[in-house]
C-alpha cells in the first residue's frame, strides 16, 4: 500500500512542476534504507521502502528529481544520471519539501559521492564540510593502502635451498639474481614488506 503522504508528494512536486505524475509503485523492504527506480518511458516511479521513514522521503524526492530533471546524457557511450543539472533539481527539491541540508548530503553523499561535488558548487550550506570529510576518507584509505605494512622484521639471513630455489629460512622469502650473489659472498640482514 502506497502511504498517502507519498501520493500527496507526488501530485505536489509534479503540480508545482507543471507535469503529469508518474504512476507510484510502493513496496516494503526489511531494512531501514530504501531504493528507487524511475522509468519515465513507462511512467512509473518505483520505491522499495525501508523502514526509515525520512530515507523514504529522500529516495521518492531522489527518484521526482528524475522523473522532473533533465533527460540522462550520454558521455563517452555511459549514461549519464547523476550530474550538475540532475542535482540541481533534487536538492531544489529537498530543500522546498523540508528535508534538512544535512541529512540531503549525508543520504545523497552516502550513494553518490559526486552529489558532494555538485552541492558544493551549488553552495548548498554544509557541502563543503561534508566533501572534505569525504576526501580526507579518501586520502587515507589511499595512504592505509599504499604504506607497506612490515611482515617480518628485520633479520639476518639465513639462506636455505628448496629445490631449484633458494630462501630465506627466517621469513621464508625466495632470493634471487644480484641479491643471491651478494648474500652468498656476505652475510645481509632484511626487513620482509606487504604493501597493499
Ligand atoms: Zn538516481
Ligand atoms: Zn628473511
Amino acid at each position: 500500500m502506497t502511504p498517502a503522504w507519498a501520493t500527496r508528494l507526488v501530485d505536489e512536486v509534479c503540480t508545482t512542476a507543471g507535469m503529469r505524475p508518474p504512476l507510484l509503485r510502493w513496496r516494503r523492504a526489511p531494512r531501514s534504507t530504501s531504493t528507487g527506480l524511475t522509468r519515465v518511458m513507462a511512467g512509473t516511479i518505483s520505491v522499495t521502502a525501508g523502514t526509515d521513514e525520512l530515507d523514504q522521503r529522500v529516495t521518492l524526492l531522489h527518484e521526482l528529481a528524475h522523473w522532473l530533471g533533465p533527460r540522462p546524457r550520454r558521455r563517452r557511450g555511459r549514461v549519464i544520471h547523476h550530474d550538475a543539472a540532475f542535482f540541481q533539481v533534487a536538492f531544489e527539491l529537498y530543500r522546498r519539501h523540508g528535508i534538512p541540508d544535512a541529512e540531503a548530503l549525508e543520504r545523497e553523499g552516502g550513494r553518490h559521492p559526486s552529489a558532494l561535488r555538485h552541492a558544493r558548487a551549488m553552495g548548498v550550506p554544509g557541502a563543503d564540510a561534508a566533501w572534505q570529510t569525504h576526501r580526507d576518507a579518501l586520502r587515507e584509505r589511499a595512504e592505509r593502502q599504499s604504506v607497506p605494512r612490515i611482515l617480518v622484521p628485520e633479520h639476518t639471513v639465513r639462506l636455505v635451498r628448496d629445490g631449484r630455489w633458494t630462501r630465506c629460512s627466517v621469513c621464508g622469502v625466495r632470493i634471487v639474481g644480484p641479491t643471491l650473489k651478494r648474500l652468498r659472498r656476505r652475510s645481509g640482514r632484511h626487513v620482509t614488506l606487504a604493501v597493499g
